[in-house]
């Protein structure tokens, strides 16, 4: 028989904000692809307990990550719980809305530091065990907030960090094919979670997020979680420096 490509049997994923959203459904569709995943955040979830009950498949570490540490945890907390480390999904993020001329230091500081600080710190001490080994996979969660600016709502913060995703994704791709590395990146279009709660729930803000999106919905988490796993996957063992665009046909026009 052969081996379907598509599965994550045997990997070991670290997946950051799994316990709500895309990054749960991300861990889900891993643990169903045979991966054995630690999942990180700041809280415990009602869904993240279901998962954890399963302890052959999961496990969490509480980590802030815009602490300077909670990097170096997270990697060490994944490689003495599993032995190693196969697939890096940086998947945990913020947004503030604000105007450009009125937007503080202090958030400023948060989105950035949330949104590339952390992944960057993150990708940097997932990538040591992933070079020990000659192999790895690195999923970074971009947006096509890299590429439109959001509206109505304005996130100048928010759209600059994912840009910066963006471009992150591609220097490492560039830096690492040749050590067995790959390096991509997701750009979700609207998708239903905590983050757009406000904004689905706005009259106002899901008619005009609707009438952009072509396909005329927003996503559920799990379509974003397959488009996760075949980036992580042997499905896409030439595939490295891309940005996955997953958004309805929202940046089409
Ligand atoms: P949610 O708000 O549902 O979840 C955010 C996740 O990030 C939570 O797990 C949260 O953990 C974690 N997180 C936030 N800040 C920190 C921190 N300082 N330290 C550790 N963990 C943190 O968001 P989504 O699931 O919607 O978003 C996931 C990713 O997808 C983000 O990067 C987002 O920018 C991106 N994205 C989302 C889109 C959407 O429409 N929803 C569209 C495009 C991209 P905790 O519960 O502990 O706070």
């Amino acid at each position: 028989m052969t081996q379907d490509p598509f599965r994550l049997d045997g990997k070991i994923a670290l997946i950051t904000g799994g316990n709500r959203g895309i990054g749960l459904a991300i861990a889900q569709a891993f643990g169903k692809a045979g991966a054995r995943c630690m999942l990180t955040s700041r809280s415990r979830t009602d869904g993240l307990e279901e998962l954890v009950a399963d302890s052959e498949t999961y496990a969490w570490t509480e980590a802030d990550l815009t602490d300077t540490a909670a990097p170096g945890k997270i990697v060490d907390a994944t490689t003495e719980r599993f032995g190693t480390l196969d697939i890096l999904v940086n998947n945990a993020g913020v947004a503030a809305n604000g105007n450009f001329h009125e937007f503080g230091d202090e958030e400023l500081e948060y989105i950035m530091g949330t949104n590339f600080t952390a992944p960057f710190r993150v990708a940097r001490a997932a990538i040591r065990p992933m070079l020990d080994k000659g192999a790895g996979a690195i999923v970074n969660i971009g947006s096509i907030s890299a590429v439109v600016a959001n509206h109505p709502q304005l996130q100048v913060a928010y759209n600059s960090s994912k840009a910066a995703i963006h471009q992150m994704t591609k220097v490492m791709a560039f830096e690492y094919a040749s050590r067995g590395i790959r390096v991509n990146a997701l750009a979700p279009g609207y998708v239903i979670s905590d983050m757009t709660a406000g904004g689905i729930a706005n009259e106002e803000w899901n008619r005009i997020w609707t009438a952009n999106t072509p396909m005329g919905r927003f996503a559920r988490p799990e379509e974003m979680a397959t488009c996760a796993q075949f980036l992580a996957s042997d499905a896409a063992s030439y595939v490295t420096g891309a940005i996955l665009t997953a958004d309805g046909g929202y940046t089409t026009h």
